[in-house]
């Protein structure tokens, strides 16, 4: 079974089967959630991916012909680029195509398995491989229908490259060199961080050729290929180099060996001179230093660092390294002997390593990489069934065994599939609201709001945001954190220069600094501490160019410590103050005179019991929307100087418990209690979910 030539037709079928298969698999999450109507908008799912709405947001800004100054819009992006491409020749609607593009993408990783072993003469195995590969645990979830990502096309074309590159070393012609130098300036086009992979795969490919295969001449010309179409030069100008040095090799095919290793040597100066090693210097870098790299910011303020809140980096374990790769520890393990036979068999195969390297650093630097090893290692258990398979002489066996082993290797990732039931970025809701401030808001405007809704709100309400996806630095953090979590008037006052001093820098470029070094010169503070007060104050503002309106969703509770920490520190210092009183209960049960909460809390007699700790209380408000939806606020005002506030959102079946400054912040009396202080804000649009509120000054 292992070594016959398929038929080209034969072969199209299977992958036409193992492409059908893929896409398939990724209907089961369509299928579960298809009624939801929270999850539909324009009568079609929505994406669950929030950084595809900043794809998103580019795709539409192409399709418009434009977008505002400053607004960050990622209109030059690859995947907005095809994407805008796609919407306007296919007869779908922008939402099914974003929705779908990662399904038909992302499957698309069974043609270069499928063409590996094709080459290396074991297509069975390489449709096994394409079915595992396809669809395993977390190629999946970043390729799943409605992960709406480069993520899409990010392993599949390197793995192309890697096919193109056995290709050629193996045929030794010359046209397949242009297949690597194709593969490879699309792959780096796509997604420029696969940079650092093309670069390993060129050295591995240096070294294979020194070890193994040195005295041909060939393998030369495909490193000179690699090398330009890595280098960092404009593709106007690299396409036509590649395309006239294809063409020199081409007609003189008896090319003195002095001359190529000329050509090799100015390929490598090439990629030097044009700083082609910047990429991987920063990266290990920002890999190294990644933890202080933020909190030091120029002119000696200090900020927090994004990267301590953000999970995804970080060491993890085993078991879910080798799940995340190929469903199954014992999967993987076996893959990992696969991989080593195919290796001693076809050495060729070394070439593989980078992919497979660059999915083992999960183990240290976090479960994002693991997609990369996915496609080898899939390939190499198909290799491994096949090959024990020969094993058994009978071919009735031979078959049932392929069969079930081919089952047992995929149902842990259907099974993984089934039960990874995403939700959408946003509900129907939420949506229904920003689709609202689309009409009222100018694409000028700016919506104050965390920086994970930054590119959501983008997309669906068609403005400006301060931070996003891209853009949350501490320091552009900070004044988002502040508007958030402060008093009304240093909210409205931080907000107003914030979006000002942005507008300022935009039309001067000699502007700069961050908002805390822009507001220091321009109202002459010589401390943060002295501006960070003078804050609280009536300040006389700049010209109000743009309106700003504050986005204020319920969820955001969940997050409201972390924000937090963003703004509670001395700039001057970078050290983070005391961590507020913030305390999140619902409510189990209800007394005549006292209310027990789900954290084992008591609320008796003014004040909070647990065990024998009494707290007392200094006010507890009860909120509550009448029939009209009108929200209604009573205050009880107990231990005067007490400190604690309690709210109790009776509606949510919640309790809130806090310290005075975060009971007294913006986003607390805006949302919970809509008590806003009427000179500086107005209410635009009020949901129990979400509430916009324009600020006046
Ligand atoms: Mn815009």
């Amino acid at each position: 079974m292992t070594n016959f030539k398929l038929s080209t037709k034969n072969f199209i079928i299977l992958i036409v089967v193992a492409y059908l298969f893929s896409i398939l698999v990724r209907t089961i999450w369509v299928y579960q959630f298809h009624d939801v109507d929270a999850f539909k908008w324009n009568s079609q799912l929505m994406i669950n991916t929030n950084d595809g709405y900043g794809y998103a947001e580019g795709a539409r800004d192409i399709l418009a012909g434009g977008h505002q100054k400053g607004d960050g819009s990622f209109i030059d992006s690859s995947l907005a680029i095809v994407t805008a491409f796609l919407a306007k020749i296919l007869p779908f609607s922008f939402e099914t195509i974003i929705l779908w593009m990662p399904t038909f993408f992302g499957s698309l990783l069974v043609i270069p398995i499928m063409l590996i072993a094709r080459v290396l003469n074991m297509e069975y195995a390489g449709f096994i491989g394409a079915l595992l590969g396809g669809i395993a645990w977390s190629y999946y979830n970043r390729t799943m229908t409605g992960y709406y990502d480069t993520d899409m096309l990010t392993i599949v074309l390197p793995t192309f490259t890697l096919w193109a590159t056995i290709y050629a070393l193996l045929k030794k012609r010359n046209r397949y060199i242009l297949l690597v130098s194709f593969f490879m300036v699309l792959s780096n086009w796509w997604y420029f961080q696969n940079y650092s992979l093309s670069l390993s795969m060129t050295v591995v490919t240096l070294l294979y050729t020194l070890i193994f295969d040195r005295k041909d001449i060939f393998n030369y010309k495909v490193l000179i290929f690699m090398l330009i179409s890595l280098s960092q030069i404009d593709l106007v100008i690299k396409i036509p180099i590649i395309l006239a040095l294809f063409g020199f090799f081409h007609i003189k095919s008896d090319l003195d060996k002095r001359v190529v290793f000329l050509i090799l040597a100015i390929s490598i100066l090439m990629i030097f001179a044009t700083g082609g090693l910047d990429p991987i210097i920063n990266r290990v870098n920002g890999y190294l230093f990644r933890d202080s790299s933020d909190t030091i910011a120029n002119e000696g303020l200090h900020y927090f660092s994004v990267v301590k809140t953000v999970r995804e980096a970080g060491a993890i374990p085993f078991e879910l390294f080798a799940n995340r790769i190929s469903g199954h520890t014992v999967t993987f393990i076996l893959s990992i002997i696969g991989y080593i036979l195919l290796i001693f068999k076809n050495r060729i195969f070394l070439l593989s390593l980078p992919l497979v390297g660059l999915g083992f650093i999960a183990l240290w630097g976090g479960l994002r990489f693991t997609v990369y090893a996915v496609p080898i290692l899939a390939l190499s258990m198909g290799y491994l069934i096949i090959y024990i398979s020969d094993y058994f002489k009978d071919k009735k066996s031979k078959l049932a065994f392929i069969a079930i082993a081919t089952m047992a290797i995929i149902i842990p990732n259907i099974i993984h599939i089934e039960n990874y039931k995403v939700p959408t970025v946003f509900r129907k809701s939420t949506v229904t609201v920003l689709d609202k401030l689309k009409n009222i808001a100018s694409r000028e405007d700016y919506v104050l709001a965390w920086w994970d809704y930054g590119y959501p709100i983008r997309y669906y309400s068609d403005v400006k945001t301060f931070i996003d996806g891209a853009r949350h630095s501490g320091s552009a953090n900070y004044p988002v954190s502040f508007a958030l979590l402060h008093n009304q008037k240093a909210s409205a006052n931080i907000a107003r220069l914030y979006a000002e001093y942005k507008e300022r820098s935009l039309r001067d470029s000699n502007f700069t600094g961050t908002l805390l070094e822009k507001g220091m010169r321009e109202y002459g503070k010589s401390s943060v501490n002295e501006f960070i007060s003078f804050l609280n104050s009536d300040i006389k503002l700049p010209k109000k160019r743009r309106d700003i309106y504050y986005y204020l969703p319920f969820k955001m509770m969940d997050i409201l410590p972390t924000i937090d920490l963003f703004s509670n520190l001395n700039p001057a210092t970078g050290r983070n103050y005391r961590s507020p009183l913030f305390i999140r209960a619902g409510l189990i049960k209800r007394t005549i005179n006292s209310f027990y909460l789900s954290n084992g809390m008591q609320i008796i007699g003014g004040s909070i019991r647990r065990g024998n700790n009494i707290l007392p209380i200094e006010q507890l408000v009860t909120t509550e929307y009448d029939k009209k939806g009108l929200l209604h606020t009573t205050t009880k005002h107990l231990h005067i100087g007490s400190g604690v506030y309690v709210i109790y959102m009776k509606n949510y079946n919640q309790f809130l418990i806090l310290d005075k400054r975060l009971f007294n912040s913006t986003y607390i009396q805006l949302f919970v209690l809509e008590h806003y202080d009427h000179k500086l804000f107005e209410p635009t649009i009020l949901t129990p979910f979400v509430k916009v509120f324009k600020l006046k000054v």
